[in-house]
This record gives structure tokens, sequence and C-alpha cells, in this order.
């Protein structure tokens, strides 16, 4: 990419030119070292904005119905004349997908509407980098002036973590399973959910979406909550058939009621200096001609001398007598 002046992106950004938008983003993107100094400088720009957006967090198993669900969500938001950016944080999320593969079906109510953004999954050397980079992307897509920014990511394990750390509300999809789904689904996960959603709650599969209700609200009193002030919802919805949208958009509004923005606000810059300390660390680390040199005769010794434990202490001891 062609590195522009800075004033470029920022004055894309106050007259909200989307192309601007998408060219900031893919320079934060950037792991160039040219590049470094205007993206740390244009995020810096971003945080002085002070815009609000509510960063809503989505998850849950491929196929549960996450961009259906987007997409129903998304239409709601819009009617009420806001506007809404949508991030992807797993390469394998149905936004990425679609984005190269060109098939939009079940966000077509979205794609086309002019206060919406849909942007796929950032690139990163590893998940928290991920989650980092998506971060400063929301902070970009907040000084644009997006009222919502929703990122998605998909029902894994470590990536609802990272997501939990970046959005102020986390949304959890399920399936109608009763039984199975809960055992598939890590109670960690769960109790990182402010609101859980049964999705698929119609016709054939609506009498297994009540059972299962039932059976997460036995567990839920077992479970730590994440929010003072918010007891964790579950609520049955179709993301199809657009019912029980209406009724998790007035939740979220009423959770942000409930809660300081600031105070998640400055959690999350927290989180993120954290992750920037730590990539910044490794990369000096990695990058260092010795460790380096270290790195490669460990691997080859690795397999018939050394123990993983013994091989890490050993590039620690490389590192601090030096
Ligand atoms: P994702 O992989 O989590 O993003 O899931 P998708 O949104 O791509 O949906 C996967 C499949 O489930 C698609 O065939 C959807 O039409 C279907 N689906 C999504 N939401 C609902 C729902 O509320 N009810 C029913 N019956 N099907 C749904």
């Amino acid at each position: 990419m062609n590195l522009e002046p800075l004033s470029y992106y920022t004055n894309g950004i106050l007259q909200k030119d989307r192309n601007v938008l998408s060219k900031s983003i893919t320079l934060i993107e950037s792991n160039a070292d040219t590049h470094q100094a205007t993206a740390n400088q244009l995020i810096e720009f971003c945080i002085q904005q002070n815009k609000k957006a509510k960063k809503i967090g989505i998850s849950g198993s491929p196929g549960v119905g996450k961009s259906t669900f987007i997409n129903s969500l998304g239409k709601h938001i819009l009617d009420n004349n806001k506007s809404i950016a949508v991030l992807a944080i797993d390469p394998s999320s149905t936004i990425s997908r679609g984005s190269i593969l060109g098939d939009k079906t079940r966000m077509g109510d979205l794609i086309h509407h002019k206060n919406i953004y849909i942007r796929p999954s950032a690139n990163g050397d590893y998940l928290g980098g991920v989650a980092r980079k998506t971060y400063e992307t929301s902070l970009i897509c907040e000084a644009f002036g997006f009222d919502y920014i929703i990122v998605e990511t998909v029902g894994v394990g470590q990536s609802e973590i990272e997501v939990r750390n970046i959005v102020d509300i986390f949304l959890l999809l399920l399936l109608p399973n009763a039984g199975d789904e809960l055992q598939g689904i890590k109670r960690g996960i769960m109790e990182l959910a402010n609101i859980i959603i049964i999705n698929k709650a119609d016709n054939e599969h609506l009498t297994k979406a009540k059972i299962s209700m039932t059976q997460i609200k036995s567990i839920l009193p077992l479970m730590n909550q994440q929010q003072r002030n918010w007891e964790t919802k579950i609520v049955l919805a179709s993301a199809l058939e657009n019912t029980g949208i209406k009724n998790i958009y007035n939740l979220i509004s009423n959770y942000y009621l409930s809660v300081h923005e600031n105070e998640l606000r400055i959690n999350q810059q927290e989180y993120w200096k954290n992750k920037i300390i730590q990539d910044l660390v490794l990369s000096k680390i990695k990058s260092h001609p010795k460790i380096k040199k270290v790195l490669e005769d460990l691997s080859i010794k690795q397999q018939n001398i050394y123990t993983n434990y013994e091989a890490i202490a050993k590039l620690i001891d490389e590192i601090i007598l030096d």
C-alpha cells in the first residue's frame, strides 16, 4: 500500500470518506516498519476525537446463525437511524468468507445500506494480535462516527476471551440443542456472556429451544457473573424470522444504562496497552540476532535432547545473561 501523509487519513475520517476509512484500517493492519509512526499517530488522533460507539461482541459456533442475527439486529439498529460497523475477528467467519467469495446473502439487508460498513477479519501473527488490530480498527470506526460497532467471533474458546476484552457487551448465540449444545460450550465462555441467545427458536426447533433455556437458567446461578449491576440474560430468538430481536436491542440499551461506560473504556484501553507492550517485547526478542540463532539451534536439537521446558529455560537464560 502507498503511505499517505497523516493529514490525508485524519481529514478523510473527519469528512466521513469511506474510501479513506478503508485505507486507514489497512494502514493500521500493516506490519511494515515504515507505516508504524503514521499508524500510531492516526490511532492517537482517533482517540482524541472522543466519540463514543457502542461495541458489541457476538459469538457462537459456526452455523448457529451469527450472520443472520447480525443482519436482523443490524436492520433494527438502522431503523433507529443509527450507523453500524461490522468487524470479524476470525478468518473462518461467514463475514470474512462472504467478503472473499462475494457470498453475502445472509447479510443481504445490510450490504447496500449507506449507514453500514462491513470489514472482514484483521490479520495478526497470533490471536491476541488480531484482537489488538480489531480494537484499533474499532477506534478508527468510532472516530469516523459509527454509533455501533459489532465484532463477530467464532465460538472456539480463546477468541471469545480476546473479544470480551475489547467490547462493552458480549452476546453468545447457542443452538436449540438443549443438553448437546451445553456439553459442547465451555462454561467459561458462557460466563463471558452478558446476554445468552438461543437462536433458531422457530418452527420445529421451538420446543427444544425452550428446554435449552430452562436448562441454562438452572445452571446460571452456578456461574460467575462478569459485570456488576447486570445479571446475565437468557432469551429466545429467531434471527431468520426476526423474532426476539427487538427485545435483544432493548436489553442492550438497558445494559448500557446499568454499567459505567467510562469504566469499560478504561479497561479496554488497559488491555490494549498491555497487548502493545507484549507485541513490542516479543518482536524485539524474536528479531535479536543472538536469539534468532538460539531459536534455530533449539529447533534442531529439541527433538532429541531438550524437553520443551529446558528449551524455554535455555532461551530465557540466553536473554537475561547477555
Ligand atoms: P453463522 O455461521 O453462525 O454465521 O450462521 P449463518 O448466519 O450463516 O446461518 C447458518 C444457517 O442457519 C443458515 O442456513 C441460516 O439460514 C440458518 N439460520 C440462521 N438463523 C436462523 C434462525 O433463526 N432460524 C432458523 N430456522 N435458521 C436459521
